[in-house]
């Protein structure tokens, strides 16, 4: 069933307000590297933590449903365990749960 032009209203306003939500949280708690909301799970940076080259760290989808159960919004973040570097999308995507 195609979702209501009520619920795709709702739906922009729960993305609109995550991803204030996600920028707030870059700003106020900014990490080491920002990446896409679409990349890969693993992100290589330069790390200290290792003699040379690059190491990956794994990028943890974080999410949080819209109260009426129809939408997700998911963000990446991430911590490198060798050097504590960070990493978290610059935003996040919806997903539509339950049409
Ligand atoms: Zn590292």
């Amino acid at each position: 069933m195609p979702l209501t032009s009520e619920q795709k209203a709702a739906g922009r306003a729960f993305r609109a307000a995550l991803a204030t939500r996600v920028a707030s949280l870059n700003e106020s708690d900014p990490p080491h590297l920002l990446c896409s909301p679409w990349s890969p799970p693993y992100l290589r940076h330069e790390c200290e933590g290792q003699r040379a080259g690059t190491v990956a760290m794994a990028l943890r989808e974080q999410s949080e449903d819209s109260p009426d159960g129809l939408f997700r919004f998911t963000w990446l973040e991430g911590r490198c365990h060798h050097c504590q570097v960070t990493a978290r999308s610059s935003s996040g995507y919806l997903t539509v749960l339950a049409p």
